[in-house]
């Protein structure tokens, strides 16, 4: 599949999920320079963000897993300089504050305007591995696009310890392809 049917999701590059954010994932930071190498291979950048009401679903205030991350109209909801610059399309998720969304594609119109634009394969990396990134990955199998995880450009949660490994395994068998690093630039596919 050539650069042109190529896209990048960045996955939820945002401050609450970075070292120092309310939800940190350990070493997240660690994403960012990949995820920048990666977009020379792709026609497309898209960054998925969370995007919370206050007082969502997901929060421990309401019975849900997490503390309050990402709420709409704080810096916690802010993507990443690095990969805000590189976008071309922002994808805004968990905007319902009585439904949890881990998907890029969940409820947001993704899939369609990837297919509109011509995408047959994504590549994926962000935050996190146990969570928006398997999410993410698996949905793009289900939505029928080649989907490949560059593991340089992942990092886990892991409330339990080896949530990441098993995220992986699970996106294994289901089709998803995974290489360690993004590829040099000069063996690009030509578009
Ligand atoms: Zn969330």
């Amino acid at each position: 599949v050539s650069r042109a049917r190529t896209a990048l999701l960045a996955v939820d590059v945002q401050r609450d999920f970075l070292p120092g954010g309310s939800l940190a994932v350990s070493d997240g930071e660690a994403v960012v320079a990949p995820l920048r190498a990666l977009a020379a291979e792709v026609a497309l950048v898209v960054a998925t963000r969370d995007f919370h009401p206050p007082h969502h679903c997901s929060f421990i205030e309401r019975g849900g897993p997490w503390p309050a991350h990402c709420v709409i109209g704080t810096s916690g909801a802010a993507i990443h300089p690095g990969i805000d610059s590189i976008a071309d399309l922002i994808v805004s998720k968990g905007t319902d504050p009585d439904v949890e969304a881990y998907s890029g594609f969940d409820g947001t119109g993704l899939a369609g305007m990837l297919r509109s634009a011509g995408v047959e394969r994504i590549v994926v990396g962000g935050l996190a591995t146990d969570y928006c990134v398997r999410a993410t990955s698996l949905a793009a199998r289900s939505e029928g696009f080649d989907t490949e995880v560059v593991l340089e450009a992942i990092r886990a949660v892991e409330a339990q310890p080896g949530d990441g490994s098993r995220a992986v395994e699970e996106m294994r068998r289901a089709g998803v392809t995974f290489r360690d690093t993004a590829r040099d630039g000069s063996s690009v596919t030509a578009s």
